[in-house]
């Protein structure tokens, strides 16, 4: 029997029969119906809404199964898998459809004795990841997002980066095998080496091909503290010659973590100076910064792990040898030493804070982009120095990739060039009269990518979203063939990840 849980369903002509008002059976199944619909009708966006027929909360790989079959019985239910619904623009939202609530799986979290990887159920929070392996074994996945409290399926399905991805690329790249629900209803194992093309169509692939039910995920020996570092530029191009320099150098002799982010040249409490000091006994000092400066300055953000037993002088040798070249402003130096989870967890603690002052459940027109490192510099003379000189109310992280580290048989599209920087405007809505509107937002979002359209920059959307199917052929461009053909093999009836808007829904009766 079938355990499945609907916490509501809608009756319409897709079901047969109602055994009873808090039940549906199909073919001797029976889906238990209960409770509400609305938080999977919303995500962290808070931009879009729209209300799934039904939540479903299968606790097997085979009730993800078994729903995506129901759903190939009818000529238009779709079925969106939802990880933790940390999306922007109603990517895990099935308008009128099944939404498949991934975290209900019970699957868990084991690592295996020989220490090398953890298989993890798609629905696991990367934070209960991060727990599991260091409490109990001392070990870490090797890649990882700035925030936590997102699914393995649902970073799986776009990439996955942070500043640990210029050595191990995305979490993307750090997976080895996965299991898979088709769209078809197949439940299939999958690798570089087994059903090597579902392997490389699921990951980046936007939740189109399938729905991941396990990963088996590669770690490494955790280390127990970080020296955290910050530093401040005035200069844009010294800032990318020394965060350039930093990602290219050979393994082992950078720092293992490596990100920037731009900030207002001002005391804005939330866009200006004081988001860059990591302690409140070192505020940030204003009269340091180098005149003439213009209205935004950068930070670079480093990280360096260590065990208890090394000695702190030899960790600050590691570190001077490596900031020794670097053209900071000297004064506008900044760090601590934390544990290596609390760093992990630095995004969690902004999220209590946002939570405590109410705008963490506030809408977030948040806009993610890949630039090319031939573009970085004009895009920081045309829209962060003019039209985000005033900041986005959030971070605005600059850091550079390496495409080198990507493998392109992946579903995942990006810039051309080995260098190509991710821009990420993680905007908050304050309520502060000067503070832009949602709408206002929205329509900066869309004023930057036609700026960047219209200049000519080479670029690619970040958790993309477009409205129509123009906008996905341009966003694939030569890979779109390829990303239809595999559409075409794993989910020809388009039930899976509707909320994307990349293909309709269509039905081939057997
Ligand atoms: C505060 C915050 C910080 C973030 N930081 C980063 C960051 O540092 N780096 C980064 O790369 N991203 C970051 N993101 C973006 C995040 O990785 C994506 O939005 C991700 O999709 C969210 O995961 P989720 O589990 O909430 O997925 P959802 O929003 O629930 O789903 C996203 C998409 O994946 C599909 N999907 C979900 N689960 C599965 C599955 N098991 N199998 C197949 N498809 C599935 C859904 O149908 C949907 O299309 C951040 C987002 C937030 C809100």
């Amino acid at each position: 029997m079938m355990i499945a849980y609907i916490e509501r369903f809608v009756y319409e002509n897709d079901v047969e029969s109602m055994t009873d008002p808090e039940t549906i059976e199909q073919n001797g199944d029976v889906l238990p119906l209960h409770g509400n619909v609305e938080f999977a009708g919303k995500d962290f966006g808070g931009v879009q809404s729209s209300k799934p027929l039904a939540v479903i909360k299968p606790s097997t790989t085979d009730d993800v199964a078994k729903v995506i079959r129901r759903a190939s019985r009818s000529p238009h239910l779709t079925v969106a898998a939802r990880g933790n619904g940390h999306s922007v623009s109603g990517q895990a939202m099935a308008h009128r459809g099944l939404v498949v609530d991934m975290k209900s799986v019970e699957y868990g979290i084991h690592v295996d004795p020989t220490g090398k990887y953890a298989d993890v159920s798609g629905g696991a929070l990367w934070e209960d990841v991060l727990k599991r392996c260091v409490l109990g074994h001392g070990l870490a996945p090797r890649s990882w997002t700035d925030y936590l409290d997102l699914t393995v399926g649902g970073t799986l399905s776009n990439a996955g980066i942070s500043g640990q991805a210029f050595v191990f690329g995305p979490q993307t790249e750090n997976v080895t095998e996965l299991e898979v629900v088709t769209g078809n209803g197949d439940v299939l194992v999958c690798s570089s080496n087994l059903n090597p093309e579902l392997f490389f169509s699921v990951l980046g692939g936007l939740g189109q091909f399938g729905i991941i039910t396990r990963a088996r995920v590669l770690l490494q020996p955790a280390p127990d503290m970080v020296r955290w570092i910050r530093v401040v530029y005035s200069e844009f191009s010294e800032f990318t010659r020394d965060i350039e320099w930093l990602v290219t150098r050979r393994e082992g002799e950078s720092f293992d973590y490596v990100e920037g982010f731009v900030f207002v040249n001002s005391d804005d409490p939330v866009n200006g100076w004081p988001t860059v000091p990591l302690d409140s006994d070192h505020p940030f000092d204003p009269t340091h910064i180098p005149r003439p400066a213009g209205p935004v300055l950068y930070c670079l953000e480093l990280a360096l792990h260590y065990k208890n037993e090394d000695p702190l002088s030899a960790v600050d040798k590691r570190v001077e040898r490596l900031v020794g070249g670097l053209k900071f402003v000297e004064e506008l130096r900044f760090e601590v030493d934390v544990g290596y989870m609390d760093f992990l967890l630095r995004v969690k603690r902004a999220e209590q804070q946002a939570k405590a002052n109410g705008i963490w459940d506030a809408p977030h027109p948040w806009l993610n982009m890949f630039v090319s490192k031939k573009d970085i510099a004009n895009f920081d003379r045309v829209i962060f120095k003019n039209i985000l000189k005033y900041g986005v109310g959030g971070p605005m992280l600059v850091y550079p990739l390496l495409r080198s580290k990507w493998d392109d048989r992946k579903s995942v599209v990006l810039p051309e060039g080995e260098i190509f920087y991710l821009v990420a405007l993680l905007r908050f809505c304050f309520p502060y009269p000067k503070a832009l509107s949602v709408e206002e937002m929205v329509a900066q979002n869309q004023e930057i990518v036609q700026n960047c359209t219209k200049n000519g920059f080479d670029f690619k959307l970040y958790l993309p979203h477009y409205s129509s199917k123009e906008g996905w052929k341009h966003h694939f461009g030569n890979q779109w063939t390829r990303f239809q053909e595999r559409k075409a093999s794993f989910d020809p009836m388009a039930i899976l990840a509707p909320g994307q808007k990349i293909f309709q829904r269509n039905w081939q009766p057997s």
